[in-house]
């Protein structure tokens, strides 16, 4: 008998008939002795819905209000499951975040869980209940409702599992697992049988969209076993986990991970003096905008050029507190792209072998693909590339790095 947290999905909650299903799933982990732990995203498009209405009222919502709107759809979804368990006379909870006291900051849109009270869940298990919990939203210490950042729901279930102490987390989802780049694009891509928390942390990060990366970065720091399944299917799923077996067989690069979401900001002219690069970054961290990709051009007359990537979302933002900082500065001119794509190869096995980063570029060269940025991690290399050559990029390096064979399957 474990403890098991299963988190569900929009798409998997996103009809009467579905919630009906996940109920029947859960009852039959329940009949095998388990104590579970129910997170549930909104109904599959309800977010984005919460957002549109909100969106109607005003193109910047008041940011605590918005949390206020979109933390409802988790509501909905957690109570009509309650009800399907106990109609199947499974006892049954459910909370939203605030009742199980969810702790996070106040940093409405994007809250960070600071503290989870386990103490009710802990209660409902030992009599017999399962709990059912609204992913996605938490409380601040005045008693504000915050929520998490999109795709939050993962992050709850972790942070429970984590708090609980689970034996395992389970993602419930519409894929049936992690595969080494996203199939729309690659129609070889491959269900990973396994891969460590890293892997995935730099494949969610950059653009995988099968994990909310706080979730993952959360269940590396606690060490909870995580596995994403597909919800009505059965099979194996991928099963995230700290162990790195380094075997001779491991592939180089497990994953091709590619972001449209980024854009590109340039400040040239930039007069080359200590701490430059701090007066340019400062003023943007401070407008709280997340800085991606970073590069500073050899200085030549005493000037550099400055070039970083940040959302798309912040573009129009970053755009203007740099301006600002040219004319303060003294550099000669700011210009911007939002038509990037960045493309990533990502995998353990690069540690130990060399030439990973010009292999990558010899693909792109051989399909003409400029390369506009560049930047290396232990596990990773990622390119800024023209948008409209993104799935070239993708489909290219996937072939290049001899994934399109079943190479992992069956490990
Ligand atoms: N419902 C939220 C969203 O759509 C959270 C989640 O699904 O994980 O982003
Ligand atoms: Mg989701």
């Amino acid at each position: 008998m474990a403890l098991i947290v299963q988190k569900f999905g929009g798409t998997s909650v996103g009809s009467i008939e579905r919630i009906e299903q996940v109920a029947e799933k859960v009852k039959k982990f329940r009949e095998a002795g388990h104590d579970l732990v129910v997170v549930l995203s909104a109904m599959s498009g309800e977010t984005n819905r919460l957002i549109d209405l909100a969106r109607q009222i005003s193109d910047q919502p008041e940011p605590r209000e918005l949390d206020v709107v979109v933390s409802t759809g988790e509501q909905v979804t957690i109570g009509l499951l309650a009800m399907a368990l106990i109609k199947r006379g499974i006892p049954a909870v459910s909370y939203t975040g605030n009742q199980v006291r969810i702790l996070t900051d106040d940093a409405y849109n994007k809250a960070r869980i600071l503290q989870i009270d386990d103490q009710r869940l802990r209660e409902d298990l030992k009599a017999g209940r399962v709990v059912v919990v609204a992913g996605f939203q938490g409380v601040d210490q005045n008693g504000n409702i915050t929520t998490l950042g999109r795709g939050g729901s993962d992050t709850t279930g972790v942070a429970l599992a984590a708090a609980l102490k689970a034996d395992e987390c389970q993602i419930y989802t519409d894929v049936d697992g992690v595969y080494t780049t996203d199939p729309r694009v690659v129609a070889q891509a491959q269900r990973l049988d396994k891969i460590t928390f890293e892997e995935m942390l730099e494949m969610a990060s950059l653009g995988s969209k099968v994990l909310q990366i706080r979730a993952v970065e959360f269940a590396g720091k606690y060490n909870v076993p995580l596995r994403v399944l597909h919800s009505f299917q059965e099979g194996p799923g991928t099963l995230i986990t700290i162990d790195e077996e380094e075997t001779m067989e491991q592939p180089i690069i497990s994953g091709i991970a590619f972001n449209r979401d980024e854009a590109k900001l340039t400040i040239r002219g930039v007069p080359d003096t200590p701490g430059v690069a701090f007066k340019i970054l400062g003023p943007i961290s401070a407008a709280n905008i997340e800085v991606d990709m970073i590069v500073q051009n050899v200085s030549h007359d005493n000037t550099t050029d400055f070039t970083f990537t940040v959302h798309r979302n912040d573009y129009q933002k970053a755009l203007g507190v740099l301006q600002a900082t040219a004319t303060e500065i003294g550099a000669r001119e700011v210009v911007g792209d939002t038509k990037i794509a960045k493309v990533s190869i990502v995998g353990v096995g690069m540690r130990s072998h060399a030439g990973v980063a010009s292999r990558m570029f010899e693909a792109l060269a051989k399909e003409s693909i400029n390369i506009q940025m560049i930047s290396t991690s232990e596990i990773k290399v990622s390119v800024v590339i023209e948008e409209k050559y993104l799935e070239l990029a993708v489909r290219a390096l996937h072939t290049a790095f001899d994934l399109d064979a079943a190479a992992r399957q069956g490990e």
